[in-house]
């Protein structure tokens, strides 16, 4: 099998090359193509006999990858965009040429302790104790769901006569809670948020307090913060919430995929104040801490719960269970992984974490610029001072077919890739900056254009 002949050789100086070009040159946007012209293109690419590594990889430079948006893009503004830094994702290389397995401690001992050290950083600056600690996994909807597994588990072993589970969180939480409750079978309790999105200690206590007296058989195993929407970046009061959900037993979970990022920006620091209560968070390197695709910090306050949570017991894996070891397969809603948290490892130990808290203050700043432009704009209407790095805003007489039809011809001409949002059952369109190649010249480029 390990037959390094001549022919993969070359094709190791090809991959290479590729990568290195991608890395070094401004990628471009590119856009999708629909499955008839792939295949006009490249036919059916699993054959009997096989292409080839040069000519499979032909297939993927020259039509599949020019198939495919780049997500670095530094006009690359929709959804939450990546922007995995040089180091992270030359450390990705040598992540898929190493055969490593992050699931146990015995057989990744290295990695893990490497992966530890990079969330011990993130644990600190949310201010947990020392014996936090956590894992990485896929992306924020698996580190919610697993959160909020532990959670019941927690609650199941202190109030075993309840009839039905409940887990809260503001009208603004991500899509992922509700996901995570359908897939737990558990209620959704609604906290309404202000105004502002905003939830606070008062309407949540008062909703939960109010729900409770009607359902007396009910418990609230877990309320959901949100540390940065991701539509439009706001944070709810997390130390009132926090306050009132410890005085009440509940259990406080911090999703902060897209925002608690900007921990390490002192800037915004503030901003966060009470995140230091709860009992877990998550945060996506790969969304705001310039990691590749796909890697999710979650942190448990007390591991040894989400221990019992999660692992799982099998005769061929009793011989991983030494309490003194520290396995990541038992922290989250998984088993074998691949150690996803070293490439954001690696960028953090060769930068040094004065860098990140720099590269994020860049963005901050070319979002507070942005919005600047926003309002000296004559047809555009700020929707929210960012608190963060999104800003959302309204073109001034457009309907939603408006707002699709600029964005597909944004995308068409290459120039940026913005897709409309809505708030408050209007359209509307954000721009989401983590990107630290964005610049403000990019922003008036985009805007010129409405
Ligand atoms: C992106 C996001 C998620 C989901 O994370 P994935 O990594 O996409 O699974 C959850 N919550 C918030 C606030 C997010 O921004």
């Amino acid at each position: 099998m390990h037959e390094f002949n001549s022919e993969v050789e070359s094709l190791a100086q090809e991959i290479l090359a590729y990568s290195l070009k991608r890395l070094k040159d401004n990628p471009p946007l590119d856009g999708p193509q629909t499955p008839e012209e792939l295949f006009a293109k490249v036919g059916n690419t699993i054959t009997v006999d096989g292409l080839g590594g040069h000519e499979a990889l032909k297939v993927f430079t020259d039509t599949l990858a020019l198939a495919c948006i780049s997500t670095d893009h530094p006009r690359y503004l929709s959804f939450i965009p990546s922007a995995p830094s040089e180091h992270s994702n030359l450390f990705d290389l040598v992540v898929g040429s190493s055969a490593l397995y992050g699931g146990s401690w015995l057989e990744g001992a290295g990695a893990v302790f490497a992966e530890n050290q990079a969330l011990r950083w993130i644990s600190d600056l949310a201010g947990l104790p020392q014996s936090a600690g956590g894992v990485f996994v896929q992306g924020g909807t698996i580190g919610n769901l697993s959160a909020l597994v532990a959670a019941r588990v927690y609650a199941r072993e202190k109030y075993p006569e309840v009839a039905r589970w409940v887990v809260a969180c503001s009208s603004e939480a991500h899509s992922s809670i509700k996901s995570a409750a359908d897939i737990m079978d558990v209620l959704l309790l609604i906290i309404p948020a202000t105004a502002d999105g905003v939830m606070t200690g008062e309407n949540f206590a008062a909703t939960v307090d109010v729900y409770l007296s009607e359902n007396p058989t009910h418990r609230i195993f877990a309320v959901v913060a949100t540390a940065g929407t991701t539509n439009l970046g706001i944070i709810d009061d997390l130390n009132e919430v926090g306050q009132e959900a410890i005085k009440r037993n509940i259990w406080f979970h911090v999703d902060g995929a897209y925002g608690l990022a900007a921990l390490c920006a002192p800037t915004v620091r503030p901003l966060f104040n009470g995140i230091e209560r709860a009992d877990s968070l998550i945060v996506d390197p790969h969304k705001w801490l310039f990691a590749p695709f796909d890697a999710c910090a979650l942190i448990y306050r007390d591991p040894t719960v989400a221990k019992r949570a999660h692992t799982q017991h099998a005769s061929y894996l009793e011989t991983l269970e030494d309490p003194n070891e520290w396995n990541p397969s038992d922290y989250a809603v998984h088993l074998t992984r691949r150690a996803r948290g070293l490439p954001f490892w690696f960028s953090l130990a060769a930068n040094g974490t004065r860098e990140y808290s720099e590269a994020m203050q860049q963005t901050l700043d070319v979002a507070q610029h942005a919005a600047q432009l926003v309002r000296d704009h004559p047809n555009l209407e700020l929707i929210h001072d960012p608190l963060l790095s999104i800003v959302a805003f309204k073109r001034i007489g457009w309907n939603t077919a408006d707002y699709e039809r600029w964005s597909d011809k944004l995308l068409a001409d290459q120039i940026g890739f913005v897709v409309p949002s809505a708030h408050k059952g209007e359209p509307m369109l954000r721009f989401a900056i983590v990107n630290p190649w964005t610049t403000e010249k990019d922003i008036a480029e985009i805007l010129a254009t409405l």
